[in-house]
């Protein structure tokens, strides 16, 4: 299938490792120029160097910078210039009891979650309907469909942006610009690592059983994967796509225990 975006520009945010860059290089193996961002700039540099080998024929910029801020957002804004894709992403709030976390924890996790995916997406897409052409997704959380009573942050500020895309995405389909957000179930980057990781070390476990042991209460058996989150992602920024808005698309190995 041809996917008609070669030669488009995407921003990918938070895209030096994990599903962001999952996104970024899928994105970029099907022809699009990416821009990529990221807080550590030795990571991000690596990623684009691993993009540029995959896809030698496209134009990876960086911007090392704190998505999560106004300098971040205006540098990642000014690097990519006229953007096609937008890919929203940021570092997910930590594991808590909400009875720790005071305002200023909750503003935080609105920043990253909630209010940045909305500050860029009210930057890029008036130019994407004035142009008849664009592709905005959202990286979410399977949260957002079942809460996880521990990531009450990411559950409440998720939510939060999903209500809100919805909306956007009705005023602007008209124009050829489509929204929808990617749910990740659990795929094995270096947050997932992290708290396996943790509970190991708290039980007392194994790391490679406990691995094993959470793997297997996925219907599918494992863990997903960063390439193949990108590679949907990629496909939800195709022009083959261009009906496909408004929707939470959940990508979980059959966890969600629903019909629908
Ligand atoms: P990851 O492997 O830890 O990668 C996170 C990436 O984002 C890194 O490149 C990191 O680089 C960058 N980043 C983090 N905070 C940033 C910021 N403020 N500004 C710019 N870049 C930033 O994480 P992941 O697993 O890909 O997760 C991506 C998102 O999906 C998170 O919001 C996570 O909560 C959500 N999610 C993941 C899963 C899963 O199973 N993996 C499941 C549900 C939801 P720097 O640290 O150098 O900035």
């Amino acid at each position: 299938m041809d996917f008609g975006i070669k030669g488009r520009n995407a921003l990918v945010c938070a895209a030096s490792k994990g599903l962001g860059f999952g996104c970024a290089m899928a994105l970029a193996k099907e022809g699009v120029n990416v821009t990529i961002t990221a807080r550590g700039a030795e990571a991000l540099e690596a990623a684009a160097k691993a993009i540029r080998e995959a896809a030698p024929g496209v134009t990876v910029k960086t911007v090392a910078g704190d998505i999560t801020t106004a300098d971040g957002r205006e540098q990642a804004l000014a690097a990519a210039g006229q953007i096609d894709i937008l890919v929203n992403n940021a570092g997910g709030p930590p594991p808590g009891d909400f009875r720790d976390w005071d305002r200023d924890v909750w503003i935080k996790a609105l920043d990253a979650n909630m209010i940045t995916p909305i500050l860029l997406t009210k930057a890029v897409v008036d130019g994407m309907a004035e142009r008849k052409f664009g592709r905005i997704v959202n990286i979410t959380s399977s949260s957002v469909k079942a809460p996880i009573p521990i990531l009450g942050l990411s559950n409440g500020a998720r939510a939060g942006l999903t209500g809100f895309i919805g909306g956007v995405a009705r005023q602007v389909a008209k124009h050829g610009v489509t929204i929808n957000n990617l749910l990740p179930g659990r795929f094995l980057t270096d947050r997932l690592k992290g708290t396996i990781g943790a509970q190991s070390k708290k039980s007392g476990a194994e790391l490679e059983a406990e691995f094993q042991k959470q793997a297997a209460t996925i219907p599918a058996g494992r863990f997903g994967t960063a390439e193949e989150f990108g590679q949907v992602c990629a496909f939800m920024c195709s022009v083959p796509a261009g009906y496909l808005t408004a929707q939470n698309i959940l990508l979980d190995g059959g966890n969600y225990p629903g019909t629908f």
